[in-house]
């Protein structure tokens, strides 16, 4: 049976440079579900579906043809043979896409989409609702924060990096808490910090040293 490493946390938090990290030294599969939730929303905008409009939005979700496969140790995705890039990564799906996430019928396609991944092998999977919904038997789960501040000036500079936007660090802030009170109020799957889940702050911490947490937590056979 494939191992599982399920990481969730708020936006900014470090998920997944900590993830692609851990993927790297383990061997395991880069598994980004935030990605699916923002191809969706991607898609969504790019039809003229209302995001706001959930009958809408669960209509259309089934619409999306995601293709996913193993590609340098994570999993890609493809929408129409295309790679959505930075497209996904735009501050107009920032402010759309924990809207798309509270749809039922879009968590019940990336959920499934997210378990099936597990023919490829082993997983590092991260995202809002892993620990909790998608793999909450897996024995490797963790609840990755950090401040506010560390968060938003994290994704501040990623943002001006990546060439994605050039926002201020309080316009970044205030992006990032307004999805974490989405993601963390919604009915179905919210944020929340998983029984039994491992909690690491970030906000003092590398990330190398972040990275040695998780590993030093995992179950030790799966360590190498
Ligand atoms: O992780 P990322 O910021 O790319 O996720 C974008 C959005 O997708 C989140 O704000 C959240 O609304 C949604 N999401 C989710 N469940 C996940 C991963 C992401 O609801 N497992």
């Amino acid at each position: 049976m494939a191992k599982v490493i399920a990481i969730d946390g708020p936006s900014g938090a470090g998920k997944s440079s900590v993830s692609r990290l851990v993927g790297e030294r383990l061997g395991f599969l880069h598994v980004d579900s935030g990605a699916l939730y923002r191809i969706m929303t991607w898609q969504a905008l790019a039809h003229g579906v209302a995001t706001a409009d959930p009958a809408a939005v669960a209509a259309f979700a089934a619409e999306v043809a995601i293709d996913c496969r193993p590609e340098d140790g994570r999993i890609a995705y493809y929408v129409n043979g295309e790679a959505p890039g930075n497209r996904i990564r735009t501050p107009e799906i920032n402010a759309h896409a924990s809207e798309v996430a509270t749809v039922k019928a879009v968590r019940d396609r990336v959920t499934a989409l997210l378990r099936g991944l597990t023919r490829y092998g082993d997983l590092v999977v991260e995202g809002r609702d892993i620990t909790t919904a998608v793999f909450p038997d897996s024995p490797a789960r963790f609840y990755l924060t950090a401040s506010a501040e560390a968060r938003a000036r994290r994704r501040q500079k990623e943002e001006v990096e990546k060439g994605i936007a050039n926002q201020s660090a309080e316009a970044v802030k205030a992006s990032l808490l307004a999805r974490d009170r989405m993601d963390s109020t919604r009915q179905y799957a919210p944020l929340r910090k998983a029984d039994g889940a491992f909690e690491i702050d970030s906000s003092d911490l590398t990330l190398d040293e972040v990275v040695a947490t998780v590993l030093a937590a995992l179950p030790a056979d799966w360590r190498r």
